[in-house]
């Protein structure tokens, strides 16, 4: 075996006659773009601020890729997707191809770049979504019925230029969102005049032809084409697109390399391995625990792959933080058993979803350092799994070559998972409140002399018993102002969470917290998710202590406030070695024992959020029962424990549920929570329609505006309730709250808004 330039070339002698050649490269297809020491995001913010120029922002995001790429190029890999965006990849391919709404057309360059992301005073920004099944929002382009790109792709041809000088041009790849992927992201500009996807696309296709000519004359080897459209459900029907799509592109003459992720391609397997590309990149590996695992093992083995191509082999996990072990050779091994043997090893998907380095962290167990890899370590795999695999023993078969879930069988007896009595049992039970009885979600204004002690708490410069005077201080005065106001059900205010993950998993056991390991959210937006490393397990109280002091000021009843066991694991980089599902149980196990310690010291009403419930769901539709079945289950083990007097509260907020009602339904919650400012009342209307029959408190005012809401305003949304027919009416049953927390308002705004929310509910209690 020789190694050129990262990529194995293996003459194989077979009988003496014949000589086939294998070529195992390597390729990366995504790498954070916040730079080690969150560089880029410094320089955006100060930026916004105009603290500084736009030449030094470019300046240090273009230093910040330059640093990226050649750390990847340096390792070792053959073939460097050149990722890095100011703000978003999708944003960037919506600019390049000059897809700007009419909005922003007295905007132009830069200016009109981050007004798209963000807005300007009179301008809404473009909308923003989650990327696929990520953590990771991407704004969505809009569309509106005939699409008239003006491409202008010189930001990108600079920026290829810029990776062919760090790193030579036979490494530097361009990667580019594919047409078909980015019109199945895109919204209709006008909902009522919908765009039609193929015309959309032919419309698009003369701009990636003049794209993909300018970088074959750049020189470049390959063009990744992102298409990670291709894993959800409806891949199969995207056939007949895809197959115009590529054979125009493919006349260009530039190898193609169609890149896909976050799933198994599925039915699309068939086709899409035959599109006229070079090279098709697969995801061997999914979601991380996700029991039902991914389908590339299986449709490789069963389908083989055809000999005229590349595969690009994404078997080191982008998407977890956990070092992946002997799977990537033992894989790439199976492909060469198979007599696959042009072979690139990536990563199931972009680095983009894992912090930068791991050698950053000097705070964590050495024992759980060791079993980390974040992108750096990846990186480093795919290189070594490339150089180990030819000569490794492979396994029987390719799935055999899969980590195996392991499932701790906890048998949990079923009657753990349903409360004592039914609804009607105990609604008659529980508190009794007055008609469109009154509440907020749970947490009041982060102020600045919050954080301030916070800080200090964290830096020692205030002691324990100071920092809880701090605390309990804010709860006196969330109690006053509510008891001023009249909310019926009162909450304590959630001062002592900065963020409703973190807070439960720094007092759980079986959690670790990085200190650099930012993951990109959106824009400039990094968050720092718990990894979730051993079994979890409660230690003792963890809200007891606000609580009892809370309700101790009282006559009304104070929520209990605690975060669901989905979103917990959603909002955490999960274990590898057992699945999502136990890991759920365990926490749901664990807030039980919270719940029973609350509903023990006194608490009527317990609310426990999930509002990352509906984002774990698979992308494809065949896998959503699984997740939801277990999902469910979490939450009921989570709460259940309640006795029938007391009221199981959750809140769920930003997502569509319409597709979800029985699944909504089975929490059996007594009070259902939700947005509905930004959703115009459409789930009120599903709601009504499922025949929904318990406690629903709609939000009454959407808490990211500033804006007070005015008494009738709310009135008027409390009679859509009416108006929809939502419980029958039942007045009792209707709860009046705001969409969600308030922890990003100021009191300023809080207290006359919810004064105003109070005296609406007064209002139309005194009307019958
Ligand atoms: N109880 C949480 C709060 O009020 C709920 C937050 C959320 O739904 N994201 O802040
Ligand atoms: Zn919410």
């Amino acid at each position: 075996a020789i190694w050129i330039q990262g990529t194995y070339l293996i003459r194989q002698e077979a009988c003496g006659f014949t000589a086939a050649t294998m070529t195992i490269t390597t390729s990366t297809i995504g790498f954070p773009r916040i730079g080690e020491k969150r560089e880029v995001k410094k320089a955006l913010e100060t930026y916004w601020k105009k603290a500084t120029s736009l030449e030094e922002l470019l300046a240090v995001n273009n230093e910040a890729q330059r640093l990226a790429w050649t750390l990847q190029a340096d390792a070792g890999v053959a073939l460097v997707g050149l990722d890095g965006t100011l703000y978003d990849q999708v944003l960037d391919f919506i600019f390049y191809l000059g897809l700007a709404p009419p909005r922003f057309s007295h905007l132009s360059g830069y200016d009109l770049y981050f007004a798209l992301a963000r807005g300007v005073p009179g301008t809404e920004a473009l909308d923003m979504s989650k990327f696929f099944d990520t953590n990771y929002h991407y704004l969505v382009p809009e569309l509106a019925t005939t699409v008239t790109p003006k491409p202008d792709f010189s930001l990108l041809y600079d920026k290829v230029k810029r990776g062919q000088d760090a790193i030579g041009k036979e490494k530097a790849v361009p990667i580019v969102i594919g047409p078909n992927t980015l019109v199945g992201l895109s919204k209709p500009a006008d909902a009522s005049a919908p765009f039609d996807h193929d015309s959309a696309i032919k419309a698009l296709l003369p701009a990636y032809t003049e794209l993909l000519t300018q970088l074959k004359a750049l020189g470049v080897p390959e063009v990744q084409m992102h298409e990670p459209i291709l894993t959800t459900s409806d891949a199969a029907k995207l056939k007949a697109e895809f197959e115009s799509s590529y054979s125009e592109l493919s006349k260009v003459g530039v190898p193609l390399n169609l890149v896909t992720y976050y799933d198994d391609i599925g039915e699309a397997y068939e086709w899409a391995v035959k599109l006229p590309v070079a090279a098709v990149s697969l995801d061997f590996l999914g979601v991380p625990g996700s029991a039902l695992g991914n389908e590339t093992a299986a449709l490789v083995e069963k389908y083989g792959f055809p000999n005229d191509k590349r595969l690009g082999a994404g078997v080191v996990d982008g998407r977890s933080v956990f070092a992946d072990g002997e799977t990537p050779t033992n894989l790439v091994a199976a492909l060469l058993k198979k007599g696959i043997d042009n072979i690139s090893v990536q990563s199931s998907t972009s680095l983009q979803h894992l912090p930068y380095n791991k050698d950053l962290e000097t705070e964590l167990p050495a024992d759980l350092v060791a079993r980390l890899a974040f992108a750096k370590q990846k990186v480093a795999e795919i290189v070594e799994a490339a150089s180990k695999a030819p000569s490794a023993s492979a396994p029987a078969s390719l799935t055999a070559a899969l980590p195996t879930v392991n499932d701790p069988k906890e048998a949990i007896a079923e009657n753990l998972f349903n409360r004592s009595e039914d609804f009607k049992a105990r609604r008659a039970k529980q508190i009794q409140t007055p008609d469109f009885p009154t509440t907020t979600i749970g947490s009041f204004p982060q102020t600045p002399e919050l954080r301030r002690a916070r800080l200090q708490f964290k830096k020692g410069q205030l002691s324990a018993e100071d920092y809880e005077k701090v605390i309990n201080d804010y709860m006196k005065y969330a109690n006053d102002e509510q008891e001023r106001i009249g909310l019926d059900v009162f909450v304590h205010g959630e001062p002592e969470r900065t963020d409703m993950v973190e807070y439960f998993g720094v007092k759980l056991e079986g959690f670790a917290f990085t200190e650099a390991g930012w993951v990109q959210s959106y824009g400039s937006r990094y968050v720092r998710p718990p990894i979730i490393y051993g079994d979890v397990s409660r230690t003792g109280p963890i809200t007891v202590k606000e609580f009892k002091y809370a309700q101790s000021l009282t006559q009304k009843p104070v929520k209990g406030m605690l975060t669901g066991p989905v979103t917990i694991l959603n909002w955490s980089f999960p274990r590898k070695d057992i699945s999502r599902s136990a890991q759920a149980y365990q926490l749901a196990l664990a807030l039980r024992e919270e719940v029973a310690d609350l509903e023990a010291a006194g608490c009527k009403v317990i609310q426990v959020d999930e509002p990352a419930l509906r984002e774990g769901l698979p992308l494809k539709r065949a896998r959503w029962e699984s997740y939801l079945s277990w999902a469910v289950r979490a939450f009921r083990l989570s709460t259940v424990v309640a006795g029938p007097a007391t009221q199981i509260v959750t809140h769920l907020c930003y997502s569509e549920f319409a597709d979800i009602l029985p699944a909504i339904d089975g929490l059996d919650a007594d009070v259902l929570t939700i947005e509905n400012s930004r959703s115009g009342d459409e789930m009120l209307r599903c709601l009504a329609k499922y025949g929904y029959s318990r406690d629903i408190g709609a939000g009454v005012y959407d808490v990211h505006s500033p804006v007070v809401p005015p008494v009738d305003f709310i009135e008027g949304k409390i009679k859509t309730f009416l108006d929809v027919n939502l419980l029958s009416g039942n007045r009792k049953l209707l709860w009046v709250n705001p969409d969600c927390g308030l922890k990003t308002r100021e009191w300023a705004q809080v207290l006359p808004s919810l004064e105003n929310m109070v005296n609406a509910a007064k209002n139309l209690r005194a009307q019958t």
